[in-house]
């Protein structure tokens, strides 16, 4: 029997500003007065004129920059950032970059005012996981449609030392605002425009494919965003395709699939995310590439538990309507891995350079880091995991 949709609260306060020649405006979203620091990341933003053109619309304020935090932010980069802006008396953020620059920017904006040592706003493994009480204000302007960060209160912060990839979520770290222009997403490489498709497209997944609980808006909605990235996923990736409606869907469907809106009502997964982050913890595998080589084994190893909703992805994404049940579930993870597979993306371990020797490290490596219940029921137990690392080895379709 179909679970009624669950209570739920839903607060999002982030100002979205997306369109052309919108870094403008950040004048005016950026209070008078304010001395703003600007995060980026590796030069990127730099080579392509974006800084530039942002410390030109903030020609009214005091600026500074902080750059150099890395793909996959670490812990003690963003503990420079810190420091920075405390000897600089700054009051301001201003996040230029992908999912790795605004998630070291919510860290840095809540490390600013936490009282005690800012490990303790994590848990699993690393810290004491306090709650961050108030956080410095700051907002974002996207390079990179991928992780929805730019709409939501959540971080992924990477430590070195305790090899541990460790995310914290707190509504003080929602930006204030993100601006989103499509044609910034012109200088990406094929690899990122892929992998943002990735990326944004397991988050969907991780929040639907679950068990039914008559979530219908939340289903439907799911559904058109996930079809959405099939039709646009091949042309997104062709990074000489500068057609301007293609990457403004692209970039609003990232955002959308992990702006929270579809997750609440109904259970979530977030195994595929659980086990990535351990890939990438080893050996820095992107953080997309990890979730791809993990996808299918969930899909296949996780047949039975999500069974219905599998059948309903099959129909209603993929469009299978023969054969019985079973059969369309097999058509839709096959599909699943042909469209992964069609945009360049790995399905397997050994695509992401994961050996049979590296499952055990994985499997503790998740045990340290609190994740032995997991996914939708709390039923993955680390041998479940441990299952699925090892289908994920070498399946090959
Ligand atoms: P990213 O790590 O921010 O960026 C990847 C690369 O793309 C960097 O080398 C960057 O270069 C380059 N780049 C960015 N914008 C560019 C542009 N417009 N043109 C050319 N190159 C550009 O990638 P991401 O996928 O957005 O973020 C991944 C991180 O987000 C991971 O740590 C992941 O765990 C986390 N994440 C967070 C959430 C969340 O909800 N908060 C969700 C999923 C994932 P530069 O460094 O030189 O700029
Ligand atoms: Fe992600």
């Amino acid at each position: 029997m179909e679970k009624a949709m669950l209570d739920f609260n839903y607060y999002n306060p982030v100002n979205i500003i997306f369109g052309k020649n919108k870094i403008n405006e950040l004048q005016t979203l950026i209070p008078d007065g304010k001395k703003v620091l600007i995060t980026y990341g590796g030069g990127s933003v730099k080579r392509f004129g974006t800084l530039d053109r942002v410390k030109e619309a903030l020609q009214h304020h005091i600026v500074g920059e902080f750059g150099g935090i890395e793909a996959n932010p670490t812990f003690e980069t963003c503990m420079e950032a810190v420091e920075q802006f405390k000897e600089g008396h700054y009051d301001y953020l201003l996040a230029v970059g992908g999912g790795s620059v605004i998630d070291g920017t919510k860290f840095i904006a809540a490390a600013i005012n936490f009282d005690g040592d800012p490990k303790d706003i994590f848990a699993q493994g690393v810290g004491k996981g306090l709650p961050v009480k108030s956080a410095v204000p700051f907002g974002t302007v996207l390079t990179l449609p991928a992780t929805g960060s730019e709409m939501n209160d959540g971080a992924v912060i990477n430590f070195n030392k305790e090899k541990a990839k460790i995310s914290f979520g707190s509504p003080y770290v929602f930006p204030k605002f993100s601006i989103l222009e499509p044609e910034l997403t012109y200088t990406l490489p094929k690899r990122q425009l892929a992998n943002g498709i990735t990326d944004s497209f397991i988050h969907i997944i991780e929040q639907y494919l679950t068990y039914p609980v008559n979530g219908k808006v939340q289903d439907e909605f799911a559904e058109g965003l996930l079809r959405i990235l099939i039709t646009i996923g091949p042309d997104v990736i062709d990074e000489d395709n500068h057609d301007y409606a293609l990457r403004a869907n692209y970039m609003w469907t990232a955002t959308l699939a992990l702006n929270r809106l579809l997750s609440r009502g109904v259970p979530g997964d977030w195994s595929t995310h659980a086990l990535g982050h351990e890939i990438t913890t080893l050996n820095q595998t992107d953080h997309a590439r990890s979730l791809s080589a993990i996808l299918p084994a969930v899909m296949v190893v996780r047949k039975l538990k999500k069974w219905d909703k599998l059948v309903q992805y099959a129909e209603n994404v993929w469009g299978i309507t023969e054969g019985s049940e079973e059969e369309k579930i097999d058509t839709a993870i096959l599909k699943t891995v042909a469209f992964l597979k069609s945009i360049d993306m790995p399905t397997n371990l050994s695509e992401v350079d994961v050996k049979e020797e590296d499952i055990d490290t994985l499997v503790k490596q998740l045990d340290i880091h609190g994740k032995e219940a997991i996914s939708e029921r709390g039923d993955q137990t680390l041998d479940v995991s441990r299952e699925i690392y090892r289908v994920a080895l070498d399946l090959n379709f």
